[in-house]
């Protein structure tokens, strides 16, 4: 019987165990032996292996998290890490890899696919930032959070005629902050890919109150080059000019956790399937995505070191909404 490993790495993603759960199941059921890697590469390099069988992944669908637990893991960025880790598959006699994770970590397995381990990719990124794949598991339920909270802070905001700066998270891709800004309808968004200066955002609020506007929501990634620190001191400095009465909210790792949204359980399942399939047909060494409503794959080659720019237009239509 084939064996076959399943981690999940990088930044955890609502949806995670739903997948972890259909790659064990279908797994199972293709007569595959399944087994869990907990914590990731780290996990991987230091042999933590654990047996799934169906019952191990029962009660996980609606869970935030994973199971299994993640890592980030500098080692295995190493070619004595990365050997360490082949060693590990095959002293365990491991058919294939399952990888659930980002960018990080879909290099990471394209990295193990060219020591010549079969290994193949989930996109798993809040961020949604991973080429070969429209969506990521995780980003529509962070979103949801995302919103959630803003629709709240502009109730507050209204209130109080107070501009609000909310960091979401986003360490390089602004997707998120971009996405949470459209649908929350704020008055500005600040993301990494482009720089913009403090002055700049409060002349934005500027002009919004002038428009009429009593109060503002900013929406800031976290990787901004000015982040909420930044813009929140530059806009207390300016206070006699600027006349705002500015509030900071970090919603940070609020973001991850959470139960999964219907989106996402069934993103994650049909992955997790879908990976299941196309390791039992023999192809290996793809990231299974999702292209126009369809399951496809590209070879982990050309996903890894390829993060997905963000789509600029976003920013035009944030924008022109917030008149
Ligand atoms: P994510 O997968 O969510 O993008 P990270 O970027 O932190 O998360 O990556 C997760 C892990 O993947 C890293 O800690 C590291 O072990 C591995 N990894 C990241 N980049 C590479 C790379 N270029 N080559 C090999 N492994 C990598």
């Amino acid at each position: 019987m084939k064996r076959v490993a399943v981690l999940t790495s990088g930044g955890d993603a609502p949806g995670m165990n739903a997948a972890i759960r259909a790659v064990v199941r279908s797994g199972v059921l293709r007569g595959f032996d399944m087994v869990g890697v907990r914590n990731g590469y780290a996990g991987l390099l230091a042999g933590e292996f654990v047996p799934l069988g169906p019952r191990d992944v029962g009660g996980i669908i609606h869970e935030g998290g994973t199971m299994l637990g993640t890592s980030r893991c500098p080692e295995f960025e190493t070619s004595i890490g990365r050997d360490q880790a082949c060693e590990q598959l095959r002293q365990r006699d491991i058919y294939a890899l399952v990888v659930i994770g980002g960018n990080g970590s879909q290099a990471g397995a394209a990295a193990l696919n060219g020591r010549g381990m079969a290994v193949i990719g989930i996109a798993s990124t809040i961020d949604n930032d991973l080429y070969g794949t429209d969506i990521s598991i995780g980003a529509t339920t962070a979103l949801d959070t995302a919103i959630e909270a803003i629709d709240r802070l502009r109730v507050t905001a209204a209130s109080h005629h107070r501009a609000f700066l909310v960091e979401v998270m986003g360490r390089h891709s602004g997707y998120l902050a971009a996405i949470a800004a459209i649908a929350g309808g704020a008055e500005a968004v600040v993301v990494p890919e482009v720089e913009t200066t403090p002055e700049a955002i409060a002349q934005q609020l500027q002009a919004s109150r002038d428009r009429g506007k009593s109060h503002a929501i900013v929406v800031v990634a976290e990787g901004a080059a000015h982040g909420v620190d930044e813009l929140s001191s530059y806009f207390h400095e300016h206070q006699e000019r600027l006349r705002l009465d500015l509030r900071v909210t970090r919603l940070g790792h609020v973001q991850r956790g959470g139960a999964p949204g219907v989106y996402d359980r069934m993103l994650a399942t049909r992955f997790g399937c879908a990976a299941i399939e196309r390791l039992a047909a023999g192809e290996i060494g793809v990231l299974v995505g999702l292209r126009n409503g369809s399951i496809s794959t590209v070879p982990l080659a050309a996903a890894a070191g390829h993060a997905v720019p963000l789509d600029l237009q976003l920013l035009d239509i944030a924008s022109a909404l917030a008149t």
